[in-house]
């Protein structure tokens, strides 16, 4: 792989330390990590690539997302429905996926994270109908380029066990810890620069027993790897703890071992002060999906009282079945324009939004060689043109990129390797891949 060097960015946020912004910068990028950023760099040889005009940031990292999702956008019985009574809505359509449909929706939602500017994205994949497994999407992500973080999710409480998924949607807890086993074995990458790495995720506290819960984290402890679910994500999920648990879900979370720097929740929009508190106190992290709480009603994260407590805290697109775009600059002006409705318009600033999308996610995702334009770290870089229409007029590039757009991106590189080049894929037909999963809804549908 040849030498890139991106020459004279109008403004190249680095997000190190003292989260420099320079002005008219070069970044080199060499073996697939950054090896040098300032003013004036020379590489012969290199592949140069002009950003004049343009904002170059970290590549955004999306901490929460169910990618099979992308196949069921805009179902009719779904569009009005809470939480609840959207999943069950969507539960029987799910029933009859199968690996092809989570190849192919994984694709789809893979290439739109692409270019919406995202290097780096989990996944929380938690049913396995008709013998879809989860390298089905790892061999996605491997197509589309982005670096990946797939968990292996489950359900095991059925509705005839007072769960909320039908039972054809459930699996037996034990094949669920065997399969937990095997995708870790196969497909984890500890080393630095991973392209895969691989966490355990039960669905949420109201479709796996306590047992699984508190299974999967000591394997996760076992295999030095990250532990991910669905926690306080609206007033039905509070009363159903309550109810079900005789306690909040910060409590349940806590004494069945899911708290901890290798930890992240989605959501938490309900947690109140004291569970604040043991986040911040635990290192725990949480994937803030702010389009996806509006779209059902779940409320207002508290992500100004997180970030003053210390919590660690990413942003999520969420799936595509409720969201229902998955573009990743969209979520980071939501997330802007969502605490200030709550807090004032002080409540967060543009930069503190690109800093939660970029560096936060990547710690909460328990990357330290990603989410910082800084020389020994990875190549993922984000190249935004803000000559265009969305941000003619604006006086500060850097501000605009979130308050006025663009949310597509114009040139990606994860790893170093070039993914979106003038706003189009370039590792995948995007044509051809849209067409097949269109086919694969019009089937689904009839
Ligand atoms: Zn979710």
């Amino acid at each position: 792989m040849s030498d890139i060097l991106i020459r004279k960015a109008r403004v190249l946020v680095t997000m190190d330390g003292a989260r420099r912004e320079l002005a008219g910068a070069d970044l080199l990028i060499r073996g697939g990590v950054i090896a040098a950023v300032g003013h004036g760099l020379s590489a012969p040889g290199a592949e140069v690539v002009e950003a004049a005009g343009c904002v170059v940031t970290p590549g955004l990292v999306n901490t929460h997302h169910h990618l099979y999702q992308t196949l069921t956008r805009a179902v009719p019985g779904g569009q009005d429905a809470l939480l609840f009574g959207w999943l069950k809505t969507l539960y029987p359509i799910w029933a009859r996926f199968g690996p092809e449909e989570m190849f192919v929706s994984a694709q789809v939602g893979l290439a739109e994270l692409a270019l919406s500017g995202c290097s780096l994205t989990s996944d929380h994949l938690y049913l396995y109908p008709n013998g879809a497994r989860l390298e089905d999407t790892i061999a996605a992500a491997a197509e589309v380029g982005l670096r990946f973080h797939p968990t292996r999710g489950a359900m095991s409480i059925g509705e005839s066990l007072g769960g909320l998924p039908p039972d054809a949607l459930v699996e037996g807890e034990a094949a669920i810890l065997e399969d937990m086993i095997r995708v870790v074995d196969a497909f984890h990458d500890p080393a630095p620069g991973a392209m895969v790495r691989v966490g355990l995720a039960p669905c949420s506290p109201f479709s796996v027993s306590r047992g699984l819960m508190r299974d999967a984290a000591l394997l996760a402890r076992d295999k030095g790897v990250m532990l991910h679910t669905h926690l306080a994500e609206n007033d039905e999920d509070i009363a159903y703890s309550l109810a079900q648990f005789g306690c909040r879900p910060g409590q349940y979370a806590e004494d069945l071992g899911w708290t901890g720097p290798d930890v992240w929740h989605a959501h938490c929009v309900k947690l109140d002060g004291s569970e604040i508190e043991l986040f911040a106190r635990s290192l725990t992290g949480v994937a803030h999906c702010p389009c996806s709480n509006c779209r059902l009603g779940s409320g207002i994260a508290p992500v100004r009282a997180m970030r003053d407590s210390g919590v660690r805290v990413g942003l999520g697109v969420d799936g595509s079945a409720s969201n229902d775009a998955g573009n990743l600059a969209a979520e980071m002006r939501q997330a802007l324009l969502l605490q200030r409705v709550a807090r004032g318009a002080d409540a967060m600033s543009a930069r503190e939004v690109l800093e939660i999308a970029t560096l936060g996610g990547a710690q909460v995702l328990g990357r330290d060689d990603c989410g910082s334009l800084v020389p020994g770290m990875r190549a993922d870089v984000a190249v935004w043109d803000v000559s265009g229409i969305e941000a003619a007029g604006s006086w500060d590039p850097v501000a605009a990129l979130v308050l006025c757009g663009p949310q597509r991106v114009r040139h990606l590189f994860v790893e170093g390797r070039q993914v979106v080049r003038d706003g189009q894929m370039v590792t995948l037909d995007l044509g051809r891949v849209v067409r097949r999963q269109n086919a694969l809804a019009a089937r689904l549908a009839s």
